[in-house]
């Protein structure tokens, strides 16, 4: 949400970490909300909850209050949807197993990207990769910081727009989990599942099948997006009585999003709040 004047209370629910793909490690993410007078945050890591292992007892030490987040990489009829899993219980086995599945798919996918950078002249080592992101947690920025740091291309956004991106010479889809089970997993967990920034939905057929599903709500805050562009998927949740969560998809340095620059007022997250709670 963004308005004019900003309440006193504000929660970024949508950014991401050193476990996965951000520039910031969890600590420093909450360091910086608490400079920015941030009161609630989510940490939505690609496909891990790996920054929840450290992050509470210091978020709580700070003032700033948290909710469970994770963002979930899925797929319908062959198109990339992101899901965001709130509030969910984090001693849940089903999660953090499905998130190993998610790490196994990665280094199986990051492998065969490598495989085609090679075939394109373009040899960069596993370790080299690795050494970007310790956790394993391995996603195509990583891939392509390494060809920046090789001198292949002069930026990331360059390696994406030349051979990492969907289309591209050295995309590989690799394995995908579907809409369906993703959300039924983070139900399964007691949490709840929002389409994450359907703006970027590629296809508006998708947009009919997703409605029919079992999701809680959408993300109709996000980033710097105008409200305009929005406003249609906030009528749609209002009419299905959906919640509507908001947030920056900050990831350090790496993407211009800035954290805070969309965020959910009290009400909304003390709801999150109280099912993480209950979670
Ligand atoms: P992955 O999860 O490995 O498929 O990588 C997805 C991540 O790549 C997302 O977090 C995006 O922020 C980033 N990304 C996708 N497309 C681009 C792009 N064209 N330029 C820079 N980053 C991108
Ligand atoms: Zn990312
Ligand atoms: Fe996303
Ligand atoms: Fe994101």
């Amino acid at each position: 949400m963004r308005h004019k004047e900003m309440p006193p209370f504000r929660a970024d629910l949508h950014c991401h970490s050193t476990c996965s793909d951000g520039t910031l490690s969890p600590k420093e993410i909450i360091d910086l909300a608490k400079s920015l007078d941030l009161l609630g945050l989510s940490i939505t890591d690609h496909d891990t909850i790996h920054a929840y292992k450290t992050v509470l007892p210091y978020a709580e030490e700070m003032g700033i209050k948290m909710i469970s987040g994770v963002e979930f990489s899925t797929e319908h009829k062959g198109v990339s949807v992101h899901i965001l899993g709130y509030s969910f219980s984090l001693k849940n086995q089903a999660i953090s197993e499905f998130c190993l599945k998610h790490k196994e798919r990665r280094e199986k996918r990051c492998l065969a990207i490598l495989e085609l950078l090679s075939d394109h002249r373009m040899p960069i080592l596993e370790e080299e990769i690795y050494a970007l992101q310790p956790t394993g947690n391995i996603g195509r920025p990583h891939i392509a910081l390494a060809m920046v740091q090789r001198g292949y291309v002069q930026s990331v956004e360059e390696a994406f727009k030349r051979y990492l991106a969907e289309g591209k010479p050295c995309y590989i889809k690799g394995k995908a989990f579907s809409v369906e089970e993703s959300i039924d997993l983070i139900h399964q967990a007691n949490g709840l599942a929002m389409i994450a920034h359907p703006h970027l939905l590629k296809h508006s057929s998708l947009l009919n099948d997703l409605l029919k599903m079992n999701f809680d709500g959408l993300e109709g805050y996000y980033a710097s997006i105008g409200h305009r562009t929005y406003l249609d998927w906030i009528e749609l949740a209002k009419k299905k009585e959906w919640l509507i969560t908001g947030g920056s998809d900050f990831h350090g340095n790496i993407k211009p999003n800035a954290l805070g620059s969309s965020w959910v007022n009290q009400d909304v997250f003390e709801k999150l709040h109280n099912h993480f709670l209950a979670a």
